[in-house]
């Protein structure tokens, strides 16, 4: 972004660890004030702090994405103080892994709510102001598993595969006005999510990765950028999958 441009807003969720992080540093990089999302002020206080100290603009806000009125609260807030966010990246997202016959309602809820219906409640609450501007990014990070499903995962991969078909729809609807809506499949990236798995899960994953290793969370985020860029004005309602060849 050349230095005489106005700033623009980027919001991202999840952004205190992770890919998230990656993400708000790279649209820092790439010359945006960055909102951060996360549970706890606290939690992405690390991140914000880095970006303020690196010559940028960031500030963080605590919302419970799997709550509709937080997000609501929040997203009318950010409008009255910036009017416009010119790049929403929705990427917070939680695992409550369990078998089909065995999983709870409360984890089948939690892991839609949170990963789907954040996507929905955060695209409705900021694109009125995109499409009067006729510009704007929507970023949804879905999940290789929401294209190929994987045993223990239906909630997870319900709704990376719901967030792909609201890519699509939200893309469709609002390619009239110049914004755009991509989502971007990451494979296996190294982050607290996955440093949860043992020795063994990992190494079945890693066989089936043609380049035999995980992603870093700054391979996704080098992504995001470039669909954040003026580069991509023309790409819409697409998924860029990101995984080392997992998925051809
Ligand atoms: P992570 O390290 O576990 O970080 C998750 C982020 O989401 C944290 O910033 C966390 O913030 C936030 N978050 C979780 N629940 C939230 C809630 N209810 N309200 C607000 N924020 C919430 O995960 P990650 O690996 O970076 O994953 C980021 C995204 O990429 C997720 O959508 C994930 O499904 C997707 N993804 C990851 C992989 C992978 O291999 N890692 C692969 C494909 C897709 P707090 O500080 O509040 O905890």
């Amino acid at each position: 972004m050349s230095s005489d441009s106005p700033k623009k807003t980027a919001l991202v969720t999840g952004a205190s660890r992770g890919i998230g992080k990656a993400i708000a540093l790279e649209l820092h990089r790439s010359g945006h004030r960055v909102l951060c999302i996360s549970r706890s002020l606290e939690s992405s206080r690390a991140v914000v702090e880095e970006i303020n100290g690196d010559g940028g603009e960031a500030k963080g806000y605590a919302v419970d994405v799997s709550k509709p009125d937080q997000i609501k609260a929040t997203a009318e807030e950010i409008l009255k103080e910036w009017q416009l966010v010119d790049v929403l990246v929705n990427n917070a997202g939680i695992t409550r892994d369990g078998l089909l016959i065995r999983m709870s309602d409360e984890d089948w809820y939690d892991v839609i709510q949170t990963n789907m219906s954040s996507c929905f409640h955060w695209t409705q609450s900021l694109i009125r102001p995109m499409a009067r501007a006729r510009s704007g990014r929507i970023i949804n990070i879905a999940s290789v598993i929401g294209l190929i499903g994987n045993a223990g995962q239906v909630n997870y991969a319900s709704a990376k595969a719901g967030i792909i078909g609201m890519t699509k729809s939200v893309a469709k609807e609002f390619a009239p006005r110049s914004v755009t809506v991509n989502a971007v499949a990451p494979g296996f990236i190294e982050s607290d999510m996955t440093s949860v798995l043992n020795d063994e899960i990992k190494d079945a994953i890693l066989k089936n990765i043609p380049m035999k290793r995980m992603g870093k969370p700054e391979e996704i985020a080098n992504v995001v950028g470039f669909i954040a860029s003026p580069l991509s004005n023309y790409i819409t309602g697409q998924v860029f999958t990101v995984d080392g060849g997992m998925v051809m």
